[in-house]
């Protein structure tokens, strides 16, 4: 059953929902690595064997948010608040472009206010000028209104990444508070469209409560929005938050288990996505310490190294048990080299390494 689900893809065939649902259902070990053997050919096929970096500067953890399993959440008092001046942002940008990163992302939590946004805008239009328009600029910062979006596209922003985080919107009711709306969620993302960007997002796997069901349809919402980029991983609880506190901390086997769940969407949505970017997110590394060069072994193409100064890094704590918090951005930069190396991968250094789908997408509209 599974291999005639395989060798359709290979045909190059369309899934069917319940063949989706088949595949992420897979526990049986063969059967695992057919399938995560199958997505890696339709990555080599359609993007190819190159791991692209981002260096990944998280500016700040000031948040108005106040979502239920995030460690930044803004009621989270247990957390020391930063935000990083413009300089230093800026420093960072240029350290990932002198390391040949060929992009960044610039990630905080959620901030709407008229300082914050001018702030931004400036540190993009100074990095593109100290780069010389060559470092390529990617966003993670949130809901914001149009006007913002396309104020930052043109300052230099050409990516950006918004999870939707579940595409159930009952379960986005209980991840949330009452005022975080999946609808404006949705929206931002259209909007996200319609001002030029490559768009990007995901969802967490493992959620309380997530069935594979919602796993599909969260596939299909991402195939059915023609997104250019994928940006998801398992859910970990932190334990300073109203989620994580109601949960114990993952055994052993849990953790093997989200790690699992966390490769499988990889490769369905590679299988089923073909030519978009899909990152390896650091939290499956928190699970297990090859976790992101698992991705890539599933199908994933990116990779983003934490850029950030370490100073500021044991702030930046979204889950329990992330990695490198104690590590500087050279020592990441050798170590995931080396990694990616290993299995067989070339890294994208010195490019943009933009979607493909998107390239498509503009051409054919
Ligand atoms: N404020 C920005 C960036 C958020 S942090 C935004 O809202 O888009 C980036 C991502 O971290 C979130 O989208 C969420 O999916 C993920 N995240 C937060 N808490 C997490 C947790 N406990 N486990 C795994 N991922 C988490």
């Amino acid at each position: 059953m599974i291999a005639e689900i395989l060798e359709k893809v290979d045909r190059d065939k369309e899934l069917t929902p319940a063949e989706m649902k088949s595949l992420l259902e897979i526990s049986n070990p063969s059967e695992l690595q057919a399938l995560y053997d199958c997505a890696y050919r339709v990555k080599a096929k359609y993007v190819g064997k190159v791991a692209y970096f981002r260096g990944i500067i998280e500016c700040s953890n000031i948040c108005v948010k106040d979502c239920y399993y995030c460690g930044i959440r803004k009621s989270n008092t247990n957390v020391q608040r930063f935000q990083m001046d413009e300089e230093e942002i800026v420093r960072e940008a240029i350290w990932a472009f002198e390391n040949e990163y060929g992009s960044a992302v610039i990630q905080s939590g959620e901030r709407k206010d008229a300082a914050y946004i001018n702030m931004i805008e400036r540190v993009l239009k100074r990095v593109k000028k100290e780069t010389h328009e060559k470092l390529g600029i990617t966003l993670s910062l949130g809901e914001q209104t149009e006007e913002t979006y396309r104020r930052w596209r043109e300052a230099g922003a050409h990516r950006y990444l918004l999870r939707i985080e579940t595409t159930n919107p009952e379960l986005y009711k209980k991840l949330h508070p009452e005022d975080h709306d999946f609808e404006t969620r949705k929206q931002c993302l259209a909007l996200l469209k319609k001002t030029g960007y490559q768009v990007g997002t995901g969802v967490m796997m493992g959620l309380p409560g997530q069935t594979m069901d919602d796993l599909v349809n969260d596939i299909l919402f991402m195939k059915e929005l023609d997104i250019d980029m994928v940006g998801m991983g398992p859910y970990i609880p932190h334990r300073d938050t109203p989620m994580g506190a109601a949960i114990p901390p993952y055994t052993e086997e849990q953790k093997q288990a989200v790690l699992t769940l966390g490769l499988k969407m990889i490769a369905v949505t590679r299988i089923v996505l073909k030519d978009v970017n899909i990152a390896a997110a650091t939290a499956l590394q928190a699970l297990e310490h090859a976790g992101r060069e698992m991705g890539l072994k599933c199908g994933a193409n990116v990779i983003m190294p934490n850029v950030t100064e370490t100073e500021f890094r044991p702030n930046y704590v979204l889950y329990d048990n992330k990695p490198c918090l104690d590590e500087n951005s050279s020592m990441c930069r050798g170590c995931l080299t080396r990694r990616i190396q290993d299995i067989g991968e070339t890294i994208g250094f010195n490019q943009w390494g933009d979607s493909k789908h998107y390239a498509k997408r503009v051409r054919n509209p």
